[in-house]
């Protein structure tokens, strides 16, 4: 089954049983406390919230979604893309628990002539909150769910929220068993590359105040009324169905990955790290095209910074894998818009444009690798004849500061030396030049202070282990 036929399935089934189908919003979020819409539930929130009507108590989406904390895991876990498309089913205030969860299972297992998606119902797990009697009750006695295959889980994993203030709420989640030759027994609590989490249901009931972590906030109070917010991952239902690994492997992004195999001459299961790369080019062309079709440009703050780190990241496992040539990114953002044109015909009216932000981003980060590469070597081979362990924050300041090296590449080239970075030593600096930047401002009462600096520094100390919601403007980037 192609993606896009999994988009329509998904959308006549719930439309069929009335909801009203909304179009997928731009990836830039509209709300302030985001910088990319990471969840299909962004738009509606304030009709969860209650400040606006929604045009229909139960809606249907398929939203585009981007999740800069994931960038890490891109091409190593099966499941991790920074784009992904979420599939949604929302109930503002109609029904709740008791038909979300039937609504799910029937879609799910309904035979795939009939409009479902046919999973053999002994495949699915479920998890619900760990005080959730009445979500466990629902799969159990409601659809038929054997007690042995739901599982209980806390905040970290069965509890949603946006990271920010705003609404959440327990969830249960439904996850598909790939068989043994994926993993260990004993369901997602044991495995979650074996299992895997295909949607989420949320039971949107909270109003959620300070959000300290993942696990970690006030609640203070409930919403106006019981919501449903259900997120269900396209491209991972896609590589189910199509019976591949990994969602790198699903029409749409294979065709991406494919094609960088051939520019560079990998080849794809030959060799674990090139594959990393290769499934990292095909996530991230496929990225950073949909990014600059909606509107952002390549910069050095906010969402134009994701941006620049998604195209760059694409370059430089390119030349990881020896492709070092200009055009390389044009030739698969040309791929990337053909395999997403059906489902998003304006990719292709807008080719031109988005060709001339990338094929420009590409260009000049070509340019700072040149200059800068053969800076860190030599930087490389001092601190290797020093026998140090780290190279020292002076360097990668100064291949910041001079040769235009983000922070996060000096740190993942040195990963690949075996060396690690003086990141106390590197923010200092970075402290230092801030304070001097401010000092000149407050001088010469121009206010023309470096807001990138300040803003890779807030990246950098916003510690991207701690969960710092999905994208919100403080901490991730
Ligand atoms: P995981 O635990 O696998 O990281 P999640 O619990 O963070 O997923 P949710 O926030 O529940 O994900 O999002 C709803 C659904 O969206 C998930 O069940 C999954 O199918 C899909 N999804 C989430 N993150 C990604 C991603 N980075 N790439 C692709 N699909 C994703
Ligand atoms: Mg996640
Ligand atoms: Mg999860
Ligand atoms: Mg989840």
């Amino acid at each position: 089954m192609e993606s896009a036929e999994v988009a329509r399935r998904f959308l006549n089934f719930f439309a069929e049983r009335g909801h009203t189908v909304v179009p997928s919003a731009s990836l830039i979020a509209e709300d302030p406390t985001l910088l990319l819409v990471p969840a299909g539930m962004v738009p509606f929130k304030p009709y969860f919230l209650g400040q606006r009507t929604p045009p229909s108590p139960r809606m249907t989406s398929a939203q585009k979604c981007v999740r800069t904390p994931d960038i890490e895991e891109v091409g190593k876990t099966t499941r991790h893309a920074t784009f992904f498309q979420m599939l949604g089913n929302f109930s503002i205030g109609d029904y709740f628990k008791e038909q979300a969860i039937p609504f799910a299972w029937e879609l799910l297992t309904r035979s795939r002539d009939d409009g479902g998606f046919g999973f053999p119902e002994e495949k699915l797990w479920v998890t619900v909150y760990t005080d959730d009697d009445e979500a466990q009750d629902l799969w159990h006695r409601g659809v038929g769910v054997p007690l042995e295959r739901i599982q209980r889980r806390g905040l970290a994993d069965n509890y949603w929220h946006m990271g920010v203030p705003g609404p959440g709420g327990p969830c249960s989640e439904i996850y598909y068993d790939r068989g043994p030759e994926h993993g260990r027994e004993g369901g997602p609590v044991a495995d979650e590359d074996r299992y895997l989490e295909v949607w989420n249901l949320v039971f949107m009931q909270k109003q959620l105040g300070t959000v300290r972590s993942k696990v970690d906030f006030d609640v203070v109070g409930d919403l106006p009324s019981r919501n449903i917010d259900t997120g269900m991952g396209l491209e991972r239902m896609a590589a189910i169905l199509q019976g591949v690994d990994n969602i790198y492997e699903t029409d749409t992004l294979w065709r991406v990955l494919e094609r960088a195999a051939e520019l560079t001459g990998a080849k794809y299961g030959a060799d674990h790290r090139a594959d990393v790369s290769l499934r990292v080019i095909a996530d991230h062309v496929r990225s950073g095209t949909m990014m600059v079709a909606d509107g952002i440009r390549p910069g050095n703050e906010g969402r134009g910074y994701v941006l620049r780190r998604i195209l760059r990241r694409s370059v430089r496992n390119l030349r990881l894998l020896g492709g070092q040539d200009a055009g390389l990114m044009h030739a698969l953002t040309d791929v990337a818009i053909a395999a997403m044109g059906e489902q998003y015909p304006d990719l292709v009216r807008t080719a031109a444009n988005i060709h001339t932000v990338i094929d420009a981003e590409e260009e000049s980060f070509l340019q700072t690798l040149r200059t800068g590469t053969a800076i860190f070597d030599t930087a490389v081979a001092e601190t290797r004849s020093a026998g140090a362990g780290a190279l020292p924050g002076a360097q990668a300041f100064k291949l910041h500061d001079t040769y235009g090296f983000p922070i996060d590449l000096t740190l993942e080239m040195a990963a690949e030396q075996g060396l690690r970075v003086d990141e106390d030593g590197f923010r200092r600096l970075m402290a230092e030049q801030r304070d001097r930047a401010k000092k000149d401002a407050r001088e010469k009462k121009t206010g023309n202070l470096d807001v990138s600096v300040l803003d890779e520094l807030l990246t950098r100390s916003g510690g991207r282990v701690d969960f710092t919601g999905y994208g919100a403007v403080t901490g991730d980037a």
